[in-house]
């Protein structure tokens, strides 16, 4: 089943993304419901079975895989009695963990105070009960009210201080003249990294967990004598929180003002193809879709596939494609030059290289058109 299989898919990711934040999760949770119960987001049977279980085995997190809101957040955390988290809530604190530079800190707080603003009544709820309740109205909101202030007049600095730092990246980026530039991007986890230390021999932090980038990278990359900029971007991903792809908005100007986009995707993941439509979806929402892009489809060392029996009745599934028959597809089907590679043994290099190289040319050639 279709769904079932996505449902299952959409759970991995969310542990792959919770175990990076560093949780260790003992069990999953679905439900099937036309739409999300707009008081808890999920039914109440299945926030009391999710109750019990909570107490029984002393769970003290649970993880939702979407963004709540703050009353759902807080009628859950009532119903439920646990800290509750959501997927927003989730990807910001790997974020805030992973930021290295104090750029992408900046960027980070402010998602994170932008995402905390309409949630602040939440906390204060629970000190209310802590202290009593009674009588504590009065104070408890004018409380509320000068951490609001606290917290806005805080975004504020921080949206001033980002953008004195965006104009010095722009004119950075301004002074690289005319020499060509061409971005990395892909779903994260991809090998987007790998690729960039494979291609510019300089070291980047590689690691198998999810953003493992978050500030950008610029390399010089010179193949054939031709001389280019290569940028390694953030990871995209599925329903990335909007104030952080808001917040980004200088990393992603590094993607909008690339002339060339390299779109990695990681073939030996079964829904790769979802992968690229999710990358798809954020270059139209920053309006970088129309930029010339080669794809590269990364890790076929890692492909696997079953080969089905001629006399085997089951339905062919995409388990029993082969690496040559997406080859097939993705070649005619694609608008773009393609190529598969493996980053790590560095299979099909060489074929990689070179079609970077006549994209890198053709642009450059279009800037110089007399410089024979
Ligand atoms: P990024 O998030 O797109 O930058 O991905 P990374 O470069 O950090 O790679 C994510 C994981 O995939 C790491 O564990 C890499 O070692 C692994 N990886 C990258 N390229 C390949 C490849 O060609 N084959 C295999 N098997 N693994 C790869």
């Amino acid at each position: 089943n279709q769904d079932e299989d996505k449902v299952i898919e959409y759970m991995d990711e969310l542990e792959f993304l919770a175990l990076t934040a560093g949780a260790t999760v003992v069990k999953r949770f679905t439900q099937k419901l036309t739409q999300p119960d707009s008081k808890t987001f999920i039914g109440s049977g299945k926030a009391q079975e999710i109750r019990e279980y909570v107490k029984e085995n002393h769970i003290n997190t649970i993880i939702f895989d979407d963004e709540l809101s703050p009353s759902q957040l807080k009628n859950l955390e009532k119903e439920i009695e646990v800290k509750i988290l959501d997927r927003t809530n989730l990807i910001l604190d790997i974020f805030a963990q992973r930021a290295q530079t104090s750029y992408a800190r900046t960027q980070v707080e402010l998602a994170q105070y932008q995402y905390l603003l309409p949630r602040l009544t939440r906390m204060w709820t629970h000190l209310e009960r802590q202290k009593g309740g009674i009588g504590m109205r009065g104070p408890g909101e004018t409380e509320i009210e000068t951490d609001r202030r606290i917290i806005r007049d805080r975004i504020s600095l921080l949206k001033e201080k980002l953008k004195t730092i965006d104009k010095q990246m722009s004119t950075q980026r301004q002074n690289r003249g005319k020499v060509v530039r061409a971005a990395l991007v892909g779903y994260t986890n991809v090998g987007k990294s790998t690729l960039m230390n494979a291609i510019s021999k300089s070291e980047v932090f590689a690691e198998n967990k999810l953003f493992a980038t978050l500030d950008t990278t610029v390399r010089k990359v010179v193949i054939g004598n031709l001389p280019f900029l290569l940028t390694d971007t953030v990871g995209f991903i599925r329903k990335l929180p909007t104030q952080l792809v808001e917040s980004f908005k200088s990393t992603l100007d590094e993607v909008r003002e690339a002339d060339l986009l390299i779109h990695v995707v990681d073939i030996s993941h079964e829904s790769f193809e979802d992968h690229i439509n999710s990358v798809n979806q954020i270059l139209m929402e920053i309006n970088a879709h129309q930029k010339p892009m080669i794809m590269v489809f990364n890790k076929i060392d890692d492909f696997t596939y079953e080969k089905k029996d001629e006399d085997d009745l089951t339905p062919e599934t995409r388990k029993n494609i082969s690496l040559e028959e997406w080859k097939k597809t993705w070649m005619s089907k694609s608008k773009y030059p393609t190529v598969f590679i493996s980053a790590l043994t560095k299979e099909n290099f060489s074929e990689m290289k070179k079609i970077i190289y006549d994209e890198v040319l053709k642009i450059h050639i279009s800037r110089f058109p007399y410089n024979d």
